[in-house]
């Protein structure tokens, strides 16, 4: 008999046990921090009076998700056909998808989900995509809310502006099988402006086309119902003082090193707590002055700041990339190579294409692994 592959959902599911064992290079949340940040962004927003759809391309996760909506989100945010079909399969109401979807293949998936009775909504830019979402829809039997996406000077998606906006609300709301459902309005070149008072600046000016947009659409009978926007780094901007009916923050969940890395507000500390970190293992040590561990290029994503260790004896070391498979940490002065075998838990850059590289968050509770949640949304269908 030929040996056969293990079964991956074993591997998944694993056991409970210690922190320090769990298997390397693998994510690792803290869920005390995790369920800080789920409740205090869910308070931020309820004392604000705004409403939360957080976005699911942070964490692909559906059991995040489902947390997110327990502690008060109306919904879910999601980037791609595929984070939607995983939340809606699990139950989840409130789907947006943040990304229009303009090939035949993607528009006849979303048809399928709104046919199945899925709660989805998709945003649109383009007079030629509402067309061909109105054909899917009506050829489906369904009908299918959309939302104007606003471009706020990204220039990645959305309309250019005010005037483009009212055009392509009127077009949505022409539609048999369509319904015009609001606006979304995302500055993703604001969220990480360092400086608190330049992001606050960039963010009231793009709060005021966004009123615009509003008022001009409320001028001709198109009140939008949805006003949705805003990252982590806008989120405390967006929730009161703008036109906004909810947010989409994402990446408070777990923070990162880059958001670690831009001004909160003058004098205030990150309220949400850094909550998830990537696991390697000491691999080799025989060069003096530095470790190898397992977590290359394939372990943590490359569009943010460095790695560190995030904790134990070798806390603040840097980290190096040593090829796709390995990584190399330079030992502090004096201080003595961890053994082989030596879990070194490190921040992680940028954490939703972190998180993208792996199939498991292991969950812990102090030095306890307590469960593994699978990152589910991983991963595209052809
Ligand atoms: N909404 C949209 C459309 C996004 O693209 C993103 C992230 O890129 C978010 C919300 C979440 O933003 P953040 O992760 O900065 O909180
Ligand atoms: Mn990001």
């Amino acid at each position: 008999m030929s040996p056969t592959a293990p079964d991956r959902s074993t591997v998944l599911l694993g056991t409970p046990g210690s922190r320090e064992r769990i298997d390397t290079p693998a994510l690792v949340l803290d869920l005390d921090a995790f369920e800080h940040n789920v409740a205090l962004m869910a308070e931020t927003c309820r004392r604000a009076g705004v409403g939360l759809r957080p976005h699911a391309k942070t964490h692909k996760c559906s059991t995040i998700a489902r947390r997110q909506i327990e502690a008060g989100a109306l919904g879910i945010g999601c980037a791609t056909i595929d984070e939607a079909e995983v939340m809606v399969a699990a139950g989840l109401p409130g789907v947006l998808i943040t990304s229009p979807l303009v090939t035949d293949g993607k528009i006849a998936r979303l048809m399928q989900l709104v046919s199945q009775g899925g709660d989805v909504m998709v945003v649109a830019d383009h007079p030629q995509n509402v067309a061909a979402l109105d054909a899917a829809a009506t050829a489906a039997g369904a009908t299918l809310r959309v939302l104007v996406d606003l471009d706020l000077g990204h220039h990645r998606t959305g309309v250019a502006g005010v005037a483009e906006g009212v055009r392509l609300a009127r077009e949505i709301a022409s539609w048999r099988a369509l319904r015009f459902a609001g606006v979304q309005a995302y500055g993703g070149h604001l969220q990480h402006i360092a400086d608190h008072a330049e992001r606050l600046a960039a963010t009231r000016a793009a709060d005021g086309r966004v009123a615009d947009l509003v008022r001009e659409l409320t001028a001709a009978d198109l009140a939008p119902a949805i006003v949705t926007g805003a990252g982590t780094g806008t989120h405390r901007m967006n929730a009161s003082g703008s036109p906004f009916t909810e947010l989409q923050a994402g990446s408070y969940i777990v923070m990162d090193a880059e958001y670690g890395g831009i001004e909160y507000a003058p004098g205030e500390a990150w309220p949400f707590r850094p909550a998830l970190f990537v696991a390697v293992a000491v691999t080799s040590a025989n060069v003096p002055g530095s470790v190898t561990t397992d977590g290359g290029t394939k372990a943590f994503a490359l569009n943010g700041p460095r790695p560190r260790v995030a904790s134990g004896p070798l806390a603040g070391a840097p980290y190096e990339f040593s090829g796709d498979e390995h990584g190399r940490i330079a030992l502090p002065d004096g201080r003595a190579a961890p053994a082989l075998g030596t879990v070194l838990e490190c921040t992680v850059p940028h954490v939703d294409p972190t998180i993208a590289h792996y199939d498991a968050i292991h969950c812990v509770r102090g030095d306890r692994l307590v469960e593994v949640w699978p990152v589910d949304a991983r991963g595209r269908r052809p």
